[in-house]
């Protein structure tokens, strides 16, 4: 037999903990499994004077709130480039990433395991005739979109189909991307499909935000972001640059009503989503047939660039210091010549390689702190050592670093 006391633990003990349970799964949906056990601290104030009056101040839900989301956020789901496989619990595992570089996200598996598949087979699964424009004489880049629904059909509730961790609300699978030469690896065809996936997830504090995820199959090393800045025509960056923007506003709007409880509100937010899919495969597509001549040009100026080693040290010698950065991934120095030229020379002032600046390359590599301006000091070194060394020891080399 319990006691009262005993009892009415018990009975206090499970009230807190359904209201627990379900304070996070309204946020969250369903909890992961590798979720650790997390720790309540909880401050309550009772008043013997006032009949026993117990307060918490903060309130109660707020304060369970408060943990759990601590909780989650350490928990962290969202990975860039990657997709949350259920099945393993992990954005780390083999599933998360697309095997090759011509592979898009299918589905996920009643497990919740990612599934990829070839890009063509995308558009044949859809039953899509512009599979045909992947492998004309003169490839044109496609674009398909998909909606959530379809790409988490067999996934079952037990494997985050109710998730709000991540949740895919659609996405456009596009290709083929020209990949730069030295990010192709050994495939001549230098073929690349990125998957735009657009995600609901919790950010801090259980803030639901809607993310475009950009996931592509490119080696480990090469950052998908300097490829979009470098190699890619400003086209399929504005389009995504577009599409994020515009998620970002969705996501402000359906969150405020969310906390509001709009539900109206917050349901017109969300059914955007497809619209901005549609736009951003619709510029993908016209953006690539309209940058065609512009990209000629772009090759040209790649032949031109396979010049002898004296145009990098001519361009290093007449470069003006503001036309200097250092580059901190690599410790290299790098020389912006005429007509988007770029050299790049190793502290000892030898040159390394040369190639050709994509449209706005140097302000994203500014930006995201890739690059900074050369101080005077390292501008006056790098001269006065290309002065010393002869071109003739020079080695000679093409394609970006
Ligand atoms: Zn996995």
């Amino acid at each position: 037999m319990l006691s009262r006391t005993e009892r009415r633990e018990r009975a206090v003990a499970d009230a807190l903990r359904t209201l627990i349970r379900d304070l996070y799964l309204e946020r969250f949906g369903v909890a992961p499994e590798r979720l650790d056990g997390i720790d309540l601290a909880l401050t309550a104030r009772i008043c013997p004077a006032d009949g026993w009056a117990l307060t918490f101040d903060p309130p109660l839900s707020e304060q369970v709130s408060g943990h759990i989301e601590e909780a989650q956020a350490a928990h962290a789901v969202y990975r860039p480039g990657r997709v949350w496989c259920f099945r393993c619990e992990s954005a780390e595992c083999d599933h998360a990433a697309p095997p090759s570089a011509v592979s898009v996200f299918r589905a996920y598996t009643s497990t919740g395991q990612p599934e990829w598949q070839d890009l063509h087979q995308a558009f044949i699964a859809a039953q899509d005739t512009r599979v045909d424009r992947l492998f004309a004489d003169a490839p044109e880049l496609v674009a398909l979109v998909q909606s959530g629904r379809e790409l988490r059909h067999e996934q079952l509730s037990s494997f985050g189909r109710s998730s709000k961790t991540y949740s895919i609300l659609g996405q456009v699978v596009a290709g083929y991307f020209q990949l730069p030469r030295r990010a192709a690896g050994r495939d001549e065809s230098r073929r690349l499909a990125v998957t735009f996936q657009v995600v609901e997830t919790r950010g801090r504090g259980g803030r639901l935000e809607v993310r475009l995820n950009t996931i592509a199959g490119v080696s480990a090393g090469i950052e998908l972001d300097d490829l979009f800045a470098e190699a890619w025509e400003p086209w399929a960056l504005r389009a995504r640059e577009l599409a994020a923007r515009a998620l970002a506003a969705l996501s402000e709007r359906a969150e405020a009503a969310r906390q509001a409880a709009r539900t109206e509100e917050f349901q017109s937010a969300m059914r955007r989503v497809p619209t901005v899919l549609r736009r951003l495969a619709e510029f993908l597509e016209r953006g690539q047939r309209q940058g065609r001549r512009r990209t000629r040009h772009v090759e040209d100026r790649r032949q031109e660039d396979r010049r002898p080693v004296h145009k990098a040290l001519d361009d290093a010698r007449a470069a003006a210091a503001g036309a200097l950065y250092a580059d901190e991934k690599t410790g290299t120095l790098v020389v912006c010549g005429p007509q988007s030229r770029a050299h790049v020379f190793n502290v000892e002032g030898r040159h390394v390689t040369s190639f050709v600046l994509g449209p706005g390359a140097v302000d994203f590599r500014l930006r995201t702190r890739r690059w900074r301006q050369a101080t005077p000091e390292e501008a006056a070194a790098l001269k006065t050592r290309i002065r010393g060394s002869g071109a003739s020891e020079q080695s000679t080399a093409s394609g970006a670093p």
